[in-house]
This record gives C-alpha cells, structure tokens and sequence, in this order.
C-alpha cells in the first residue's frame, strides 16, 4: 500500500467537476501530468500521450510524475 490512493484515470481531456464525466477511461492512474493553474491530471499509460496534446493547462515541456505501478516500466 502507498502514499497515494489508486487514482483513476482521468485522461485524455482532464475534463472537471461536471465535465469530469466525458472522460470515460477507467483504468488506475500511472502517471500524472502537472498542468498550469489546474490540479495534476491524472493518467493510464494509454492515456499520457494523448493526454499532453489534448488536455487544457498542460505544461510544455511537459512535467509527468509516475504515481503508480507502470506495467514493463523499470525504475
Ligand atoms: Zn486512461
């Protein structure tokens, strides 16, 4: 168990409160993408690139933090 929850993802738009339903990508979070002026999105590793491209506020170039268990990725 670590520091953070099993986030899910919310890529590939980021979409907030009301708008948080048009992203429809359920699987648990890998990454998060910082963004500018909005809280860190968080992605599945289908999601991270499209998501630096269509996601509002990413920052460029963009700054990604691994907050979970990333599948044939190696520390
Ligand atoms: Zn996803």
């Amino acid at each position: 168990m670590g520091v953070h929850r099993s986030a899910r993802c919310r890529g590939p738009y980021g979409g907030e409160g009301h708008q948080a339903d048009g992203t429809d990508c359920s699987d648990p979070a890998v990454f998060e993408v910082a963004r500018h002026h909005r809280p860190p999105l968080p992605v599945c590793p289908v999601h991270l690139g499209p998501s630096l491209l269509l996601a509002a506020g990413v920052l460029w170039p963009p700054q990604i933090h691994l907050i979970g268990r990333a599948p044939g990725l190696r520390p």
